[in-house]
C-alpha cells in the first residue's frame, strides 16, 4: 500500500466523522523530520502553519503532493497534539518535599568525563563493535554503583543497558529513566546526541545509589533509537507482553540535553499527558534556573515506544528552535556542549525521580 491510499483512507475517516474534525485543524500535518537537509526538500511542498518547539504544524500547499513527502509528515491528531501552548497559569503548587542534598550531589564535571569517554569511542552506531564497548563500559559503571545490570537485545550484537535496585514498597511502582547511548555513527561525535543523555541517566543513577527509593528505580541505557528507536521499542514491547508495562508510574526520557543558549528546556509528551508536562513545569521552576517549554505531540525519540503503550512518558531536550548546529554532524563535540545547562537538566530529573518517589 503506497501512502496515497494510506492517506485517501485517513482522510476519509478523518473528515466523514464529524466529532474528531476540528475545523481550525483540518488538513493540518506535523513535520516528523528534524534534519535540515529534509526539511529544506519539503518546503516547497508545505504551508506553515504554527511552529512551537518540536511541534511544527503545517498544511499542505497543493493537492498533487508527492507521496514521498508524506513520509516526512503525520496527520494532525487531536488526542496526540495540540495546536496551542497548554496554559501554565495552573502549574501544580503542591509537590512533596525532597531532601536537597541528593541534588546537591550531581557535578558537572561528571557530566563532562561520562562525554568524554563515550565521545572516546570512534563510532557508537548501534551494532558496531564500538558501540558494543560502550554498552559494555556503560553496564561497568553501573555495575560498580552497586546497581543489579541486565541487558535487553533486540539483535545478537545489538543491546540496550538496564540497571536496577528495587524499592523498599514491594506494592510500589518503577521509576524508570531512559537515555540513548548510540549514535548517527560519525567519528569520535554524538556528544550532545546523546552523550549528554546518557551522561544525565548516569549520573541520577549515582546520586541515587544509596537513597532510600520506596519505588523501584531503574535507569535505561537504549540502543538502536538512530535507526528507528529500536531498543525502546523492543523493550517496551517485551514489558507489554509480561504484563510488567503497568508497573512504569513514569518514564522520563532525555534526548540531547546539552546544547542551549537561552536557558529553555522543553518537555514533550502527548496532549494525554498534559498534566505530567505542567508538573515538570513546575518542577523546572522550583530546582534549576531553566525556563520550561511544553510541546504535545511526541515524536522522534525513545519516549514515543512507551507513550504508545499509554504509559506516562516525557522527554526533556533543549530547545528545539536553538538545537546544536552540529546535529547529526561529525562536529558534535563535547567542546560545543553546554555542561552547566545539561546539568540544570540533570537536576530538574533527578528532582522529578525525588518527588515522584515521594508522592502518595
Ligand atoms: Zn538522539
Amino acid at each position: 500500500m503506497n501512502h496515497w491510499i494510506v492517506l485517501s483512507c485517513l482522510l476519509v475517516s478523518l473528515f466523514s466523522s464529524p466529532s474528531r474534525a476540528l475545523a481550525t485543524t483540518d488538513g493540518l500535518y506535523q513535520v516528523t523530520e528534524p534534519h535540515p537537509e529534509e526539511v529544506r526538500k519539503i518546503l516547497p511542498f508545505i504551508q506553515n502553519y504554527r511552529q512551537e518547539g518540536r511541534l511544527w504544524l503545517v498544511s499542505l500547499k497543493s493537492p498533487k503532493t508527492p507521496s514521498w513527502v508524506f513520509h516526512f509528515l503525520r496527520i494532525y491528531d487531536p488526542k496526540k497534539m495540540l495546536h496551542y501552548t497548554p496554559q501554565l497559569k495552573t502549574l501544580p503548587t503542591h509537590l512533596p518535599t525532597i531532601d536537597p542534598a541528593y541534588l546537591a550531589m550531581i557535578k558537572t564535571t561528571h557530566l563532562q568525563n561520562t562525554v568524554g569517554k563515550l565521545a572516546s569511542y570512534k563510532n557508537r552506531a548501534a551494532g558496531t563493535p564500538e558501540n558494543q564497548s560502550a554498552q559494555k563500559w556503560i553496564a561497568s559503571e553501573l555495575q560498580a554503583m552497586g546497581y543489579e545490570v541486565t541487558q535487553d537485545c533486540y539483535s545478537p550484537n545489538t543491546c540496550s543497558v538496564i540497571a536496577e535496585k528495587k524499592g523498599s514498597n514491594t506494592t510500589g511502582g518503577v521509576i524508570l529513566v531512559e537515555g540513548h547511548f548510540d549514535s548517527v555513527g560519525k567519528d569520535y561525535a554524538g556528544a550532545d546526541d546523546n552523550a549528554s543523555g546518557t551522561a544525565s541517566t548516569i549520573e541520577i543513577a549515582r546520586i541515587l545509589k544509596n537513597y532510600p527509593n520506596q519505588n523501584t528505580l531503574r535507569f535505561f541505557l537504549t540502543n538502536g533509537e538512530e535507526i528507528g528507536l529500536l531498543g525502546a521499542t523492543h523493550y517496551s514491547k517485551v514489558l507489554a507482553q509480561s504484563g510488567h508495562i503497568k508497573d512504569l508510574k513514569l518514564v522520563i526520557n532525555m534526548d540531547m540535553v546539552g546544547y542551549n543558549s537561552n536557558g529553555i528546556v522543553e518537555l514533550e509528551t502527548n496532549a494525554e499527558y498534559d498534566s505530567l508536562a505542567k508538573w515538570f513545569a513546575a518542577l523546572t521552576e522550583k530546582y534549576t534556573s531553566l525556563k520550561s517549554k511544553i510541546t504535545l505531540g511526541a515524536w522522534g525519540s525513545d519516549h514515543v515506544p512507551f507513550l504508545d503503550l499509554h504509559v506516562p512518558t516525557l522527554l526533556t531536550i533543549e530547545d528545539w528552535s536553538t538545537k546544536s548546529r552540529c546535529y547529526h554532524l561529525e562536529c558534535d563535540k563535547a567542546e560545543t556542549m553546554n555542561f552547566t545547562y545539561a546539568t540544570e537538566i540533570t537536576r530538574l530529573n533527578a528532582a522529578a525521580v525525588l518527588t515522584e518517589d515521594a508522592s502518595p
